[in-house]
């Protein structure tokens, strides 16, 4: 699987384009920007997926003008799904345009193919309720879930701090070592945050708690 990162300047999110031969897809397209469009040209539009980690508008301002450009189906995990219209969960400002409604509505564990190769949702509450995290080989694109020695705020509509930790454990547990494309800011690796990231769970309490 090849993955291309562009940041959106707009919103300093950051959208990935996954290629396996001659399938694409594409996660968190927060804005469809010039530099995603000549990226889409090198793949002459041919997308399969447009792939949302979560509903924020920061992930998927792009997607309505993706989808429309490229005919690729929207995936969203069931329960971020009112996301896409209710402007209270995806804190959007109003008069933003946002694709109405899903093609694959998405749960746990559900796997998608992408030419020889396999993409799964691994369901990840917490940013929000319907936040998932993106696992292809030793990949996972976490969204606003994990990022480089941090993790997404939880005091959003529908976040819960106590389910965003139980969503770490999760990922914790998906393997000795992964590389993380993160929502916003640069990659890291599962076990650079064990050892860095607080939240993990895996330093000492009074290494952090200043
Ligand atoms: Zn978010
Ligand atoms: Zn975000």
């Amino acid at each position: 699987m090849e993955v291309k990162q562009i940041v959106s300047h707009m919103f300093g999110s950051n959208c990935y384009i996954l290629s396996c031969r001659e399938e694409s897809a594409v996660i968190d397209p927060g804005e469809y920007s010039a530099e995603l469009d000549s990226a889409l040209g090198e793949i002459d539009y041919r997308l399969k997926y447009i792939l949302l980690t979560h509903t924020h508008f920061d992930h998927m301002y792009g997607a309505r003008k993706l989808k429309e450009k490229t005919g690729a189906l929207l995936c969203v995990h069931e329960l971020d799904i009112p996301g896409l219209t209710d402007y209270s969960l995806n804190i959007g400002y109003t008069g933003m345009k946002f694709c109405k409604n899903a093609d694959i509505s998405l749960s746990d564990g559900q796997i998608l193919k992408l030419g020889s190769e396999e993409i799964k949702v691994i369901h990840t509450p917490g940013h929000t309720v319907g936040g998932v995290c993106f696992l292809t080989g030793d990949m996972l694109f976490t969204g606003d879930t994990l990022f480089a020695g941090t993790i997404g705020r939880t005091d959003f509509m529908g976040g819960s701090y106590t389910d965003i930790i139980t969503s770490l454990r999760r990922i914790d547990a998906l393997g000795d070592d992964l590389t993380i494309y993160p929502g916003h800011g640069p990659a890291t690796t599962l076990k650079t945050e064990r050892e860095n990231n607080p939240y993990m769970g895996h330093m000492d309490n009074d290494s952090y708690f200043m």
